[in-house]
C-alpha cells in the first residue's frame, strides 16, 4: 500500500505532466490568472487577465439575482 502511494506522488511531481497555458499575447506560461470586478448596473462583470502582461483574456458576465 505504502509502495503505490508513493510512486503516485513520483508522477503527479514530473515536469512533463505540468502544463500551464499560453498567454495568446505574451507567450508566457500563464501561473496565475488575475481577476477583476466591475460593477455595472445590470450585474457584475468579472475580467481575466494575464499576470506577466496584464492583457485581458477573458470576461464573465452575472446578471442580477432575478435572472438565475
Ligand atoms: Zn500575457
Amino acid at each position: 500500500m505504502i509502495k503505490l502511494e508513493e510512486q503516485a506522488e513520483e508522477r503527479a511531481l514530473q515536469p512533463s505532466d505540468i502544463k500551464n497555458p499560453i498567454c495568446p499575447f505574451c507567450s508566457k506560461e500563464i501561473r496565475k490568472i488575475y481577476m477583476h470586478e466591475v460593477k455595472s448596473y445590470l450585474g457584475r462583470c468579472y475580467f481575466y487577465y494575464c499576470s506577466e502582461c496584464l492583457k485581458v483574456l477573458g470576461l464573465s458576465h452575472r446578471k442580477g439575482f432575478w435572472m438565475g
